[in-house]
């Protein structure tokens, strides 16, 4: 793993770039998700384990994994395009980006990048929540409505919902309306194919996860996925990834640095996914 980002060295290899949007402006319930991504490098580097991914990647010595540090979000209306146009930065550069929340408002401005740059896109989406709403309080960008805003900017063509279990009439009829594909927990486990040909790119807001298993979330929801779970799907998939995020880790919420440990594991077996999956062709190319 690179750490800082030596951009020019390797210029020509697709990389996978991790970078840490700590922003919770836009937190309906409680904030401290900014605080996230320096807990999950710390859990990442802790030396109570190792870099290797399950699947035997070494993550601590693979050249195509950068880590960029911390996107310095601005505290007003300029960090949505902001957060866009960095990731469409990434992207031009030919790079993958994974993205550490934050809460999961990041997730809007990073799919108009992504799809933008990818036509086709296919999201999935694992959460207890599936963030349609129209406007929350008030505000069309709330962590409760990036797939709402994403599915309106036309820049998704399929989004696949996982692990839903907190839902209202309102989000069931915006699924609907936006064509959603929904695996609700009431009906686990699931049968479906996680094999794609087009761009992917995976969303996991870590309260998908059961609150046994990841507790320092916002918004605890019981009833969830374990860990072992969400690790032997995402073991499951197959397909052009072209980018990813974590998100709404609270550490405020984590006293014993448990829920760090769970997303530091998540991110080594979703940077492992990304890169034995290779460098997907040359953007705007997949799915055409
Ligand atoms: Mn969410
Ligand atoms: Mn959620």
């Amino acid at each position: 793993m690179l750490i800082g980002g030596d951009h020019e060295q390797g210029a020509c290899a697709s990389r996978v770039v991790i970078l840490g949007i700590g922003w919770d402006a836009n937190s309906s319930f409680c904030h401290g998700a900014a605080e996230a991504p320096d807990q999950i490098r710390a859990a990442l580097h802790s030396p109570s384990t190792n870099l290797f991914s399950e699947t035997g990647l070494d993550l601590g010595a693979h050249p195509e994994l950068e880590d960029r540090g911390n996107l310095a979000v601005p505290e007003d209306e300029n960090a949505i395009p902001m957060i866009e146009e960095t990731i469409a930065g990434i992207l031009e550069e030919g790079h993958r980006p994974l993205l550490l929340g934050g809460d999961h408002a990041i997730t809007y401005p990073v799919l108009r990048a992504v799809g933008g740059c990818h036509t086709g896109l296919t999201v999935i989406h694992f959460d207890a929540h599936p963030d349609l709403y129209d406007d929350l309080d008030g505000n069309p960008f709330s962590h409760a409505c990036p797939l709402a805003r994403a599915m309106e900017s036309g820049r998704v063509a399929r989004l696949i919902q996982v692990g839903i279990r907190s839902t209202t009439r309102h989000q069931r009829e915006q699924a609907r309306r936006f064509g959603v594909e929904t695996y609700e927990m009431r009906h686990h486990p699931w049968q479906f194919s996680l094999a794609f040909d087009g761009p992917l790119y995976l969303s996991i807001d870590l309260d998908v996860l059961d609150p046994a298993f990841a507790p320092g979330v916002s918004h605890i929801e019981p009833g969830g996925l374990s860990t072992r779970d969400l690790i032997a799907m995402l073991h499951n998939i197959k397909g052009p990834l072209v980018g990813a995020d974590i998100v709404e880790l609270n550490p405020r919420r984590d006293a014993a640095g448990r829920t760090g440990m769970v997303a530091a594991k998540i991110l080594k077996e979703v940077a492992a996914l990304m890169l034995a999956a290779g460098s997907p062709k040359a953007p705007g190319t997949l799915g055409s």
